[in-house]
């Protein structure tokens, strides 16, 4: 194997990836390799927030799947997880969203996750920042990452707000400011009407920095790790046949998100000890919290159809596709301008929870995701997802060979209060469709489906339909060192090891209320000042 020897080298160029890749070679006296195992974001799709539509479908993403879920008729849920440049920022709904302050200040609490409270982690949303609309407490301006407003919301979207308000659920301007409740506008990662992903925001700008190498198409196969450090990442690319051994002087810090971090670290001999042995991998650290404590968000939806062409479903019809072009092309404007989930809100499934426990995203259309139904006629689509869950499940390697999908197993609703809560927060989703503000546009429920209301026939339902948010994290979780579920320590190091790092979401050690790409900004942004020495 010939060897090329970088000062850090990352592990997955997705939504942190790209951040640190920025943060870390601003000094150009150190050298920074970036391994992509997607390929290049170039075409539209990833840059036009409408792109999102096919997202899900299979552009950019893996391809995996959950194992069985045992607690939905052991359904297997399709799971798509980025694999293009940016990651999830590119591929995602764009929505921009933090959670709220008892989030983190759980994450220290309850989980010793020590320097992430909120206080802490404010600043490293504000740096990430360009935000279009608000200069405040809670928001800044000139970072790198386009925050911006809609651009093209649809009548709907005000009369949604005003059947929350029909219900008591008030309308709320900024969802990431002082109060998380209420039903509004998300702001988006976007900038000048087109996606703001970290590749974008954070990669492009810098391409030119001689420091900075980026290698797309190349796999990170095993983190080498010799008298107990990392010193290096096997790697395999379209372009060069057998794997090739690139060194890291200084640190490798592992980007692969919620679920290729685990597997990696797994098929580098680094993970639970027993699993490591029982797929042929041979043990290099007995690290037992590896691919444990998975959370994610479960959406159920209501799909209504509409009494008229409100939504954009109407821009099936390859005239008005071609019309929905031009327009955007001229003027940054109409339905390609729109992710399709720009208006939503949070509210509460519990009584008296500590904040909202449902987050509710209204889709302009039906179909939108993959497995989503799609209507003949104009629908519009309310998920329902519960914020909170108490359920835990587990990323484990089905082989020792690095090309073989991962076993995912988000073991939903193995806790059956994030069941019974996710049904209230169904429940709830149907309500606001059925206010009055709604009826000039919502002609009638068609899923669940009128006929459907007793917690079975839910349940049932529910089982049928239900789909991930995308929101995994908490498989290499912050934690105290004497815990056996913790992986990486607060400053992000991996327990028990030198020279690597996580930093991603999968360092989560609670999910948050919320969508969570901004999370996993903020925590490579804080990432970058742990690894250059600026926060002890
Ligand atoms: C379809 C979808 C919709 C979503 N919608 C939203 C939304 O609207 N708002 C929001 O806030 N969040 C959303 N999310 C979630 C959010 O995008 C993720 O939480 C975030 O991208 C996680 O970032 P990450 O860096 O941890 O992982 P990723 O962004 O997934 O990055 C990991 C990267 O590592 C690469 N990789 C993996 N293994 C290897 C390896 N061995 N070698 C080299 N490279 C490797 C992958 O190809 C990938 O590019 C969505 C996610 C998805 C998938």
């Amino acid at each position: 194997m010939t060897e090329i020897t970088y000062n850090y080298i990352i592990t997955g160029g997705g939504t942190a990836g790209c951040v640190l890749a920025n943060r870390l070679s601003a000094d150009p006296s150190v050298t920074v390799l970036l391994l992509e195992a997607g390929g290049s974001d170039r075409h539209p799709f990833f840059h036009w927030p409408a792109g999102f539509a096919k997202m899900t479908k299979g552009i950019g993403s893996w391809g995996w799947s959950t194992v069985p879920q045992k607690q939905l008729k052991n359904r297997i849920l399709r799971y798509t997880q980025a694999k293009v440049i940016g990651g999830g920022s590119s591929i995602n709904a764009q929505i921009y969203t933090r959670g709220v302050p008892a989030d983190y200040d759980a994450w220290v609490r309850d989980a010793g996750a020590h320097g992430w409270s909120y206080r802490d982690v404010l600043p490293y949303f504000k740096r990430a920042e360009n935000n279009q609309r608000y200069a405040n407490e809670y928001h800044g301006y000139g970072g790198p990452l386009g925050v911006s407003n809609p651009i093209s919301p649809l009548p709907i979207c005000e009369a949604f707000f005003q059947a929350g308000q029909e219900l008591g659920i008030p309308f709320n301007p900024d969802f990431n400011g002082a109060n998380q409740d209420g039903l509004g506008y998300y702001q988006l990662t976007q900038s000048n009407a087109r996606r703001s992903s970290t590749s974008v925001a954070y990669l492009n700008p810098i391409r030119d920095r001689r420091n900075l190498t980026v290698r797309l198409r190349t796999q990170a196969l095993r983190v080498v790790v010799e008298h107990g450090r990392a010193t290096g990442v096997e790697i395999a690319s379209a372009s060069s046949a057998p794997p090739q051994l690139v060194r890291a002087a200084r640190e490798v810090i592992v980007t692969s998100g919620a679920m290729g971090s685990p597997k990696l670290l797994m098929q580098s001999g680094i993970g639970p000890a027993g699993h490591l042995r029982s797929v042929g991998v041979k043990v290099v650290h007995d690290l037992p919290g590896v691919g444990g404590n998975l959370q994610d968000h479960l959406d159920l939806f209501v799909i209504a159809e509409c009494t008229g062409d409100h939504t954009y479903d109407k821009y099936n019809q390859p005239h008005r596709a071609a019309w929905a072009g031009l327009q955007y092309l001229l003027w940054k404007k109409g339905p390609v301008a729109s992710s399709l989930f720009e208006t939503g809100g949070f509210w509460y499934a519990e009584k008296g929870t500590r904040s909202p426990d449902i987050q509710f995203h209204l889709g302009l259309g039906s179909g939108i995701e993959a497995g989503v139904a799609k209507m003949s006629n104009p629908g519009v689509t309310l998920n329902s997802a519960y914020l909170r869950p108490r359920s835990r499940g587990t990323v484990r390697l089905a082989s020792a060979d690095p090309t073989v999908a991962p076993l995912i197993d988000p073991d939903y609703w193995a806790e059956p209060r994030d069941r019974e809560l996710a049904i209230e927060g169904l429940r709830m989703a149907r309500e606001i469709m059925r206010q009055p503000a709604l009826k000039r546009f919502v002609l009638a429920e068609r899923l669940p489906g009128d006929a459907l209301n007793t917690d079975a026939e839910l349940f049932d339902f529910a089982c049928a339909h239900a789909k991930t948010d995308h929101h995994p994290v908490g498989t290499c979780r912050i934690g105290p060192v004497d815990d056996a579920t913790s992986v990486v320590t607060p400053d992000l190091r991996v327990i028990g090891l030198e020279g690597l790092r996580v930093a991603d979401a999968s360092v989560m050690p609670f999910i948050p209320s919320c969508n969570t790409n901004a999370p996993t900004i903020m925590v490579a942004e804080k990432a970058a000042d742990h690894i250059l020495g600026r926060l002890t």
